[in-house]
């Protein structure tokens, strides 16, 4: 049984397709998450959504794109997120908290103790770390690649025994997940970069970026000794795998998705 889990819920499973929270979704998240506090596992959530949340709010404003926008979308959608997961977690009678960190708190020794000691003690006490990009000050070099390496670096971090990272598709694939000939990667090992190849690959003739940079962060964390379980957070009941066995994504690293948590 996972003692300590990293659960990264990307956009597309927070928001609708025209951009709106989609609370249905997030609802479902937070039963499954309640359920697993309830097996008494330590659980650190990591949530994007704040920029999505605040277009919803704003919804008159054309995007123009800037980076000053970006960040008002992001300060006013990040206490509408907040707001849900506090209201969704109190259902459960659990309490949800805020931790926001840009790519400079990790590189800061004394912001690195101080964020640690911070989720020590939420942990502790039973209160499930919600934690985002602060992207009202995460501009430029202080930016992560995504949230997915924010994920990874609080996981190592945690000294976590896994990391989830949930999106809109099934896990890493060798060709367009959508494409009729694509099959599903269920394992990688970390070692070996043939997987590497095949996502990289397809990067360049058809907009993998994102699976990319997972793999990325997947295989970086999985070196350190965190596997990393990459699946639909659309599924329903997902995250009751972790307590089943058998992953229906893909695994890096670890005993594969054979392994019983
Ligand atoms: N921090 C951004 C948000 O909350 C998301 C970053 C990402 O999607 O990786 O909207």
């Amino acid at each position: 049984m996972y003692k300590r889990l990293v659960i990264k819920v990307g956009t597309n499973v927070l928001t609708r397709a025209d951009g709106r929270l989609d609370v249905t979704s997030i609802s479902g998240l937070v039963d499954q998450i309640a359920a697993l506090k309830q097996r008494g596992v330590e659980l650190v959530l990591v949530s994007s959504g704040a920029v999505g949340a605040g277009r919803e709010l704003l919804p008159e404003r054309p995007d123009d794109g800037a980076v000053a926008q970006r960040q008002m979308y992001s300060a006013i959608g990040q206490v509408r997120l907040m707001e849900l997961y506090r209201q969704l977690f109190a259902g459960h009678r659990l309490l949800c908290a805020q931790v926001l960190a840009t790519k400079g708190d990790f590189r800061d020794d004394l912001h690195y103790d101080n964020m640690l000691n911070c989720f020590r003690a939420l942990l502790v006490d039973e209160i499930v770390p919600v934690v985002n990009e602060n992207d009202v000050v995460a501009v430029t070099e202080l930016m992560f690649t995504d949230n997915d390496e924010l994920a990874g670096l609080v996981a190592r971090m945690l000294k976590a025994d896994a990391l989830v990272i949930l999106s809109s598709v099934e896990g890493l694939y060798d060709g367009p997940p959508d494409g009729a000939d694509s099959r599903l990667i269920s394992f990688v090992d970390p070692a070996d970069r043939d997987s590497d190849r095949v996502v990289q690959a397809r990067k360049s003739s058809g907009g993998r970026g994102g699976m990319a940079t997972k793999l990325r962060i997947a295989r970086e964390t999985a070196a350190a000794g965190i596997p990393v379980l990459i699946g639909n957070g659309r599924r329903p009941g997902i995250l009751h795998q972790l307590v089943k066995g058998g992953w229906p994504g893909t695994v890096v690293g670890g005993a594969g998705n054979s392994q019983r948590p």
